[in-house]
């Protein structure tokens, strides 16, 4: 078979490349600059106004690119983020830029450099043929890997000048989009115990360890598939030395709900967590982080516009069950705007090192990306 990518013009793979060997883990200011450095070039001759807001806390930049009508009526929203949770360096040996087949691989190339790369050429041939439907508002963020807590403002603040929002998270098992996602919540606990000599003060010791096993038991009991609720401890640090009594034990907590009102139960749940014993102090923080993105009457029309324009490009759009992970577009869902997402590239093994995208899906999204530009009266 012909492979597809060859028939890109080859500035437009190079392109492509560039952007996936520009390793960019959220904390990697640099690296994450270095990607938006080469959005504003991408953009260089074509009518599009851009705002650069300066990275905080640690973080990179972010770019709102605008285009078409400029009216005050409410825009059409594009999110974009071009962080990744790849380290730097995984490109030289853990996960090379290559091509299999239909398959590209490459640190982010899945989740979503591919995506963020051919949406921003589809707007920017829709800025160039002056053929946008509304005013055209296109924000790429820096921090999406880790909850989004530089932009959140950002996103809602546009999402409610906004008449639709379409976010170029990955799509799914076999190009299905997303129109409903799961909230997130993210906690921190904190025990603390007593230290003790683990030989001869065994009796006086109180172990945070065996304190914060107990708690994860009970927060990990909290899961209920029934109801799609999952909570999940996924790392531990505690203890200093393997021969004494551990003062100190801490954990996060990954929560995943499917409706509002369990994200406030189990929040109140797991901020209310006891101690077994009250010689050991427990101390838990956090919240929901991503409210659930429940698929409104404005979203199931917006998708079946979707599924039309791809019906005319040539291929079914599909939309996922409800999905677990959480995106940018739950906060603008959970304002009432309605949003697609999950309209990038196909693939699989997002934040694994088998992450790869598929090929020939790009020129197909690519075209359903304008389409929407230019058809979301
Ligand atoms: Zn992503």
């Amino acid at each position: 078979m012909k492979n597809p990518l060859i028939a890109m013009t080859s500035p437009a793979l190079d392109t492509l490349f560039t952007w996936i060997r520009t390793e960019s883990p959220t904390h990697d200011v640099a690296g994450v600059n270095l990607m938006m450095d080469l959005v504003v070039s991408q953009m260089e001759g074509a009518p599009v106004a851009i705002e650069r807001i300066p990275g905080e806390e640690g973080l990179g930049d972010a770019l709102i690119l605008r285009a078409g009508p400029q009216t005050d009526e409410p825009a059409i929203l594009i999110m974009s983020h071009l962080d990744t949770v790849h380290p730097v360096g995984t490109i030289q040996h853990d996960l090379p830029l290559r091509i299999e087949g239909d398959r590209l691989y490459g640190p982010g190339v899945y989740d979503m450099k591919a995506s963020a790369w051919f949406t921003l050429e589809a707007f920017k041939e829709v800025a160039r043929k002056g053929t946008a439907a509304r005013p055209l508002i296109y924000l790429v963020t820096p921090d999406e890997e880790i909850g989004s807590p530089m932009t959140r403002p950002i996103i809602e603040d546009l999402a409610r000048r906004s008449a639709y929002v379409l976010v170029t998270e990955p799509s799914r098992d076999g190009g299905q989009i997303v129109t409903a996602r799961k909230g997130v919540g993210r906690f921190d606990v904190h025990v603390e115990g007593r230290p003790a000599h683990a030989g001869s003060r065994h009796a006086e010791g109180r172990n945070a360890v065996y304190e914060a096993a107990r708690q994860i038991l009970a927060i990990e009991a909290m899961t209920d598939y029934a109801r799609g609720i999952t909570t999940t401890v996924g790392m531990v640090s505690g203890g200093t030395a393997v021969n004494t009594i551990p003062q100190h034990c801490s954990f996060p907590v990954d929560l995943r709900v499917e409706t509002v009102a369990d994200g406030e139960a189990l929040t109140k749940a797991i901020l209310g967590l006891k101690p077994h014993n009250p010689d050991f102090k427990l101390t838990v923080t956090g919240g929901m982080n991503r409210p659930p993105y429940e698929r409104t009457e404005g979203t199931s029309r917006l998708f079946d516009h979707a599924k039309s324009l791809a019906a005319e490009i040539g291929f079914e759009l599909v939309s996922a069950p409800r999905v677990g992970g959480g995106s940018d577009g739950n906060f603008t869902a959970a304002l009432g705007v309605p949003t697609l997402d999950g309209l990038g590239i196909d693939g699989n093994g997002a934040h694994t090192l088998q992450e790869y995208g598929v090929i020939s899906t790009i020129a197909p999204r690519q075209e359903l990306m304008k389409r929407l530009m230019e058809t979301l009266r």
